[in-house]
């Protein structure tokens, strides 16, 4: 049989074992340097999965991967445990200004072409609709009405790694050091701790960490450590059948579980201010960002959030690909078994079902079954020609 090695166990690396193992019977080694993923981004994630996006490619697989999401309990049952990991659906909620409803109009129109359940609101709708919401700035409001919410993403990836190892896959706590090559292909993975492991199809999983693996082989991967910020606040006020709110300005908020009695839980963030630099330490928690941005808009936006409490915040890495801030999945250029699962710029794992089911289709079969995943073929990035996604947040 033969070796397939995975460099990441998170949930990308996780997902393409399970499903090579699960589907296609073979038996994926998976090198994961932390078992307890204290950095990983997938333990790290708000968790929520949208279908309103701006192009074809991440909407088909969000909308296949919500599939999955709500078949999970069946999909990744080990015996008689069944998975549940808590999917809500109340939607995502896009708000724009007089200055962003065109541009909100014309993605209503592609994300309808592609079927997306998504809905117009001018202000007086969305007041009726959420009487909490101040509309007086607002033009527009672009609803998703079925088919977008959030889930406990820590459960996804325990459930794939589970299902994973159930199935014949292995994970191994090593630290993939350096890429042994000959030609255009790898031979074998070197690890920190002097383990060689020899690889007939390598999948490149590492999230943020992946380009530092393909710098010594000359290969200049785009794809950065971005921190971002997460703040859980109480406040005053529950908010029922509330979406996942995105503000003209960049803040976003939904609500969370937990809280105490009479009052809601919400998580906020927003992108950085000034530079996105790479790298930044995830210790370093901008409470500045959260004082001076968030939550003026928070209370311009829901007043009740004026008398908000901040319970605690957290950092983690979008693994952004800067060429265009999507996955880059498939074949590196110029290599015959080094594969790319990496760059999902913080919608990974919303589509990581769907891409691992494909990847692993490929590795197996030569096709990519279900979803045609080609789009997202790193090629794109030698031929200059970038998928832009405008909806990232
Ligand atoms: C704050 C925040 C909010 C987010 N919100 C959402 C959201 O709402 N919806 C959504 O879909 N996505 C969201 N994301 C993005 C999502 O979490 C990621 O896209 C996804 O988790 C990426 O999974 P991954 O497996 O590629 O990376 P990771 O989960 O980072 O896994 C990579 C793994 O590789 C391991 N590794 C790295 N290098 C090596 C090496 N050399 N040897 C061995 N192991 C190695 C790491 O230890 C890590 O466990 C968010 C991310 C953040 C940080």
């Amino acid at each position: 049989m033969q070796q397939i090695l995975v460099i990441g166990g998170g949930v990308i690396g996780a997902a393409t074992a399970c499903f090579l193992a699960r589907d296609h019977g073979l038996a994926p080694v998976v090198i994961e340097r932390d078992p307890s993923y204290q950095r990983a981004s997938s333990a790290l994630s708000a968790s929520s999965i949208r279908q309103q996006f701006s192009t074809a490619i991440n909407i088909a697989l969000s909308r296949a991967s919500l599939d999955f999401y709500r078949r999970i309990g069946d999909e990744l049952a080990v015996g008689d445990e069944r998975p549940d990991i808590g999917l809500v659906e109340p939607g995502y909620l896009y708000l724009a200004s007089a200055a962003g409803a065109p541009a909100l109009r014309e993605l209503h129109q592609l994300q309808r072409a592609h079927g997306v359940d998504v809905a117009l609101l001018e202000p007086a709708a969305l007041n009726a609709r959420f009487p909490w919401l101040a509309v007086d700035d607002l033009a527009l409001g672009s609803l998703g009405l079925s088919g977008e919410g959030w889930f406990d993403g820590w459960s996804v990836l325990q459930a794939f790694r589970r299902k994973a190892i159930a199935c014949g896959a292995r994970f191994i706590n090593a630290d993939a050091a350096a890429l042994e090559v000959q030609g255009g292909r790898v031979q074998a993975v070197q690890c920190a701790d002097g383990q060689r492991l020899a690889v007939d199809q390598l999948v490149l999983a590492a999230g943020a960490w992946s380009a530092a693996l393909l710098a010594p082989l000359g290969v200049d991967l785009p794809v950065r450590a971005r921190k971002r910020d997460v703040f859980v606040f109480d406040a005053p006020v529950q908010l029922p059948g509330a979406p996942l709110l995105i503000d003209p300005g960049g803040m976003w908020f939904r609500p969370e579980g937990g809280g105490r009695a009479g009052s809601g839980r919400y998580i906020t963030g927003a992108p950085p201010r000034g530079v996105d630099a790479d790298d930044a330490s995830l210790d370093a928690i901008d409470h500045g960002l959260f004082d001076e941005f968030l939550w003026p808009a928070l209370a311009a936006r829901v007043p009740a959030f004026e008398a908000l409490r901040v319970v605690s915040a957290w950092a983690g890495y979008y693994e952004m690909n800067t060429f265009d801030c999507n996955g880059l999945v498939g074949l590196l250029p110029g290599w015959d078994n080094l594969h790319l699962a990496c760059g999902f710029s913080g919608h990974g794992l919303q589509q990581a079902p769907a891409v691992a089911r494909g990847l692993a289709q490929q590795l197996a079969s030569g096709r990519w079954g279900e979803t045609d995943l080609a789009p997202l073929s790193p090629a794109r990035i030698a031929r200059g020609e970038p998928i832009l996604e405008h909806c990232v947040i």
